[in-house]
């Protein structure tokens, strides 16, 4: 199937007509068409009492929607911010797809969003921190407490270290108050409210160096 240029999809092979129709190809129908059909075709079973349409929706429903919880969220691969419906069941995510009612992207998602579900259920990948010691050949595998204890010694240490208290300007000693050794970047998936906090909390270290990098 390919998406013509309205958006609908067409199959190329040609399908019976009824005998009042020109003949057609499936090449000229559309989607909307080709469910148009298919919803005949159940209303006749139905009308003839072959399939109980109640009882397969509820059915359908059921089996699709049970105990399952939806989220919106924004895929984190660019900056386009396109958004997201996770559904969870029992804790676990079991689909993530387009949100239609997202005004950035209207349901779509370019290839890299679409394969986030899989991105995300992938036995590669990572989740935990790793460290690997100075001259170690391999990487363990340690908890968040320590990771986030580790970060804070680094930066604390690099701060005290590399702190430039004043900057001679002019004839002038004058405060800057900053440390030029530690960087800080943003990414993609940090809201608007994360990036202020962030850049808060960079400014308050006496770091100078904040960027951004979008498509991470
Ligand atoms: S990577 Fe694709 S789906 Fe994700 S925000 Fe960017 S354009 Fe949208």
């Amino acid at each position: 199937m390919d998406p013509d240029k309205s958006g609908e999809s067409v199959i190329d092979e040609p399908i019976a007509n009824s005998a009042s129709e020109p003949q057609k190809t499936l090449t000229q129908v559309t989607r909307r068409e080709w469910f148009k059909r298919a919803v005949g075709g159940c209303a006749g079973l139905a009308l003839s009492g072959l399939v109980d349409v109640a009882a397969v929706q509820a059915h359908t429903q059921e089996l699709k929607l049970s105990n399952v919880s939806e989220f919106t969220t924004s895929c984190n691969f660019c900056s386009c911010g396109c958004g997201m419906v996770a559904s969870v069941r029992d804790g676990k995510l079991i689909s993530m797809e387009g949100d239609f009612d997202h005004i950035v992207n209207r349901g779509s998602l370019c290839v890299k969003g679409i394969s986030m579900f899989a991105t995300h259920s992938s036995p590669n990948r990572l989740t935990t921190p790793r460290y690997r010691a100075p001259g170690s050949g391999h990487w363990e595998d340690i908890s968040w407490d320590d990771a986030i204890a580790r970060v804070a010694q680094k930066i604390r240490k690099t701060r005290d270290a590399t702190w430039i208290a004043t900057e001679r300007v002019g004839d002038k000693e004058v405060p800057v108050n900053r440390t030029d050794a530690i960087g800080f970047l943003g990414g993609a998936q940090n809201t608007n409210e994360e990036c202020y906090l962030f850049q808060k909390a960079a400014r308050l270290l006496g770091l100078a160096y904040v960027e951004h990098q979008a498509r991470l």
